[in-house]
C-alpha cells in the first residue's frame, strides 16, 4: 500500500510476481500447502501477475476461527465506535485512492477512468454505512391500545458471514459487502475472485492502518470450489453473501439449503434488455445505450446486452449507434481487454456461433483463436439473431450487444421478458405514463428510465427470476446481517 503509486515502474522492478498472502486476525498469513498457488495475469499482456493462495480448507477453518473469536466483542462494541473505524477505513482509501485505481486496472484490465469511479463508490459503501447506523428510527407500539404492554422490535448481529464476490468490480462489489456486516456488528470472511485479487489484498493493509479489531475481518485468498465452497458449507458460517454467476449462486443454494438458518443473499447474472421507443432524441439515446453496452468490456452485470428498438427509428438509431461504436469504444481507450485467458476464449466462442448462425457483424469480427497479445476483444453490434439463439439468452459478460426492432409496446415488454434472467432494464422514452406503464411491467428488481447505473445506496439492489434472491442496500443489507425479534413488554 505504500510502496508507489507507479504501479508499472514497480512492476518491472520486480524479478518475479507478486505473491500475495492470506489476512487473518490482522496478520498477513502463510496458507498451510505453500506450494499450491492460482497463476493470476494481467489482461493487457497475458503475462504472469500475482500467484493467489490456493487456500485450503485449514485456511478457511483458521480464518472463521478468528471471525468467531472476533464476534462477542465485535457485537457488543457500540454503534459509534464501529462507525469512527469505518470512517476511518473510508479515509485512509480516499488518501491512497490513486494506488487502488491504478492496481485495479492493472489487474482487472478496466481502464484508470473507469477504476477510480469504483474506487470512489468503495469509498462511499464504508461512509454510507457508517453513518446508517446512527441514524435508524424504531416504533413503539402500544397493544390494545394499552399503556400497560408495549411491543417493539429488536435487531442483533447474525454471527460470521462468508462474503463471496466476482472480478468485474472487485473493490466496489467486496466493500458492498464487507461495509454493512461490519456496521451492523458481524464479523467475516470475505474471499474475492481468485481472478481478481489485488485490491482485496491492499484493503487488509487498510484494516490494519484503521485499527479494524484483529479477526472482525479476515480475507483469504483462493478457487471457488475449493476455498469458496468450505467456507459456505462450514457450519459456523451463519451467513452467506454472494455475488457472482448464476450457476455458482445455484450451488451455494444448494449447499446450504440444509442450514435453515443461514441468511442468504445472492446476487447473480443478467441478460438485460434496453427498450428504445420512437420519442426519443438520437443524440442522447445513442450514447446511453452504447455506454450501457460497453462499459468495462460489456462486463457488468447491469450492461444492457439486448437493444431493442422501434422500428419507426431503428435504420437511424442502428447508422447512428454504429458510427458512435466505432468512434467512441476503440481498443486500447475507452475499451480494455476482457479479463482472461478462458473468459476470452468464452466471449469468443459466443461471437463465432453467430457468425456461424448469419447474424450481421455491424462491428467487430470472430477474435482469433488464440489472444496475441493481452485479451483484448473488439467491440461486436449484431443484428438478425433470433430470439431463440444462446447468443440472445445467455449472459456473453463481454463487448457484445444485439440490436433488433419491435412494432408495438407490447411486443417491446414480450421481448425484454422473454430471458430467463431479471436483474436490470432501461427504458428511453419522453411519455411519462408510458414510463410506469413499461416500467411496471418489465421482469427486472432494477429499471433505469433514461438513465443507466444510478446509484442511491438506500435503494434496494438486486434481481428476480434467476438473477437472484434477497436484495442488498440500506435496509435491504441491515435485514441480511441482523436477526429480528419482536419484544412485548409489560
Ligand atoms: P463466479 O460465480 O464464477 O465466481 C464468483 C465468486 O464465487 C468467485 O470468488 C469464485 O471463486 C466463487 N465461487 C465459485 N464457485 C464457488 C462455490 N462452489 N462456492 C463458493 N464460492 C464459489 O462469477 P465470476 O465469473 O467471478 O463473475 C461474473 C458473474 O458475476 C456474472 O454472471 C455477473 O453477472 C455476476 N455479477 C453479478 C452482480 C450483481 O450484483 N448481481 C454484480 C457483478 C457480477
Amino acid at each position: 500500500l505504500d510502496t508507489t503509486d507507479r504501479a508499472d515502474a514497480y512492476l518491472a522492478s520486480l524479478s518475479s510476481p507478486m505473491s500475495l498472502r492470506n489476512f487473518i486476525g490482522n496478520n498477513f498469513t502463510e496458507h498451510t500447502e505453500p506450494s499450491h498457488w492460482i497463476d493470476s495475469f494481467n489482461p493487457r499482456t497475458g503475462e504472469l501477475l500475482t500467484q493467489i493462495p490456493r487456500s485450503a480448507l485449514s485456511d478457511v477453518d483458521h480464518a472463521v476461527d478468528a471471525a468467531v473469536r472476533a464476534f462477542p466483542t465485535w457485537s457488543r462494541t457500540s454503534r459509534q465506535e464501529r462507525s469512527e473505524i469505518l470512517l476511518r477505513i473510508a479515509e485512509i482509501l480516499k488518501e491512497k485512492k490513486e494506488v487502488f485505481a491504478v492496481w485495479e486496472s492493472i489487474d482487472q484490465g478496466k481502464t484508470l477512468s473507469r477504476a477510480r469511479v469504483e474506487v470512489d463508490r468503495a469509498i462511499t459503501n464504508f461512509q454510507y454505512f457508517a453513518t446508517y447506523i446512527l441514524h435508524e428510527e424504531g416504533a413503539v407500539r402500544y397493544v390494545d391500545g394499552s399503556v400497560s404492554t408495549m411491543t417493539y422490535e429488536h435487531r442483533s448481529p447474525v454471527g460470521v458471514f462468508a462474503l463471496i464476490s466476482p472480478w468485474n468490480m472487485p473493490l466496489y462489489l467486496l466493500t458492498w459487502k464487507i461495509a454493512p456486516c461490519i456496521a451492523f456488528g458481524c464479523t467475516g470472511v470475505a474471499k474475492p475472485s481468485e481472478v481478481t485479487s489485488m485490491t482485496a489484498f491492499l484493503l487488509a493493509e487498510v484494516f490494519r492502518k484503521a485499527k479494524l479489531p484483529p479477526g472482525v475481518m479476515n480475507i483469504i485468498f483462493g478457487d471457488g470450489p475449493g476455498a469458496g465452497s468450505a467456507l459456505v458449507k462450514s457450519a459456523r458460517i451463519r451467513g452467506v453473501s454472494f455475488t457472482g454467476g448464476t450457476a455458482t449462486g445455484i450451488r451455494i443454494r444448494q449447499d446450504t439449503v440444509a442450514d435453515i438458518g443461514k441468511h442468504l443473499s445472492l446476487e447473480l447474472g443478467g441478460k438485460n434488455p434496453t427498450l428504445i421507443f420512437d420519442d426519443v432524441n438520437l443524440t442522447e439515446a445513442v450514447p446511453l445505450a452504447a455506454q450501457a453496452a460497453f462499459e468495462n468490456s460489456g462486463q457488468i452485470c447491469l450492461c444492457g446486452s439486448r437493444i431493442y428498438v422501434h422500428r419507426v427509428v431503428y435504420d437511424a438509431f442502428l447508422a447512428a449507434f454504429v458510427e458512435y461504436v466505432r468512434e467512441t469504444y476503440r481498443c486500447g481507450e475507452a475499451i480494455g481487454p476482457v479479463v482472461s485467458r478462458e473468459h476470452y476464449a468464452k466471449i469468443s466462442s459466443y461471437i463465432k456461433q453467430a457468425k456461424e448462425e448469419g447474424a450481421y457483424f455491424l462491428t467487430g469480427e470472430v477474435p482469433s483463436e488464440v489472444p496475441q497479445k493481452g485479451f483484448w476483444i473488439t467491440p461486436t453490434v449484431l443484428t438478425n439473431v433470433r430470439t431463440d439463439s444462446r447468443i440472445m439468452r445467455d449472459e456473453i459478460f463481454g463487448p457484445v450487444v444485439t440490436v433488433s426492432p419491435f412494432d408495438t409496446e407490447e411486443e417491446a415488454i414480450e421481448l425484454a421478458n422473454d430471458n430467463p434472467n431479471g436483474l436490470a432494464s432501461i427504458l428511453m422514452t419522453k411519455d411519462l405514463s408510458r414510463m410506469r406503464r413499461v416500467g411496471e411491467r418489465i421482469d427486472a428488481g432494477l429499471v433505469w428510465v433514461n438513465c443507466w447505473l444510478v446509484r442511491e445506496l438506500g435503494t434496494a439492489f438486486g434481481g428476480m427470476k434467476a438473477s437472484g434472491i434477497g436484495r442488498e442496500g440500506g435496509s435491504q443489507s441491515r435485514d441480511i446481517f441482523t436477526n429480528l425479534r419482536t419484544l412485548h413488554v409489560r
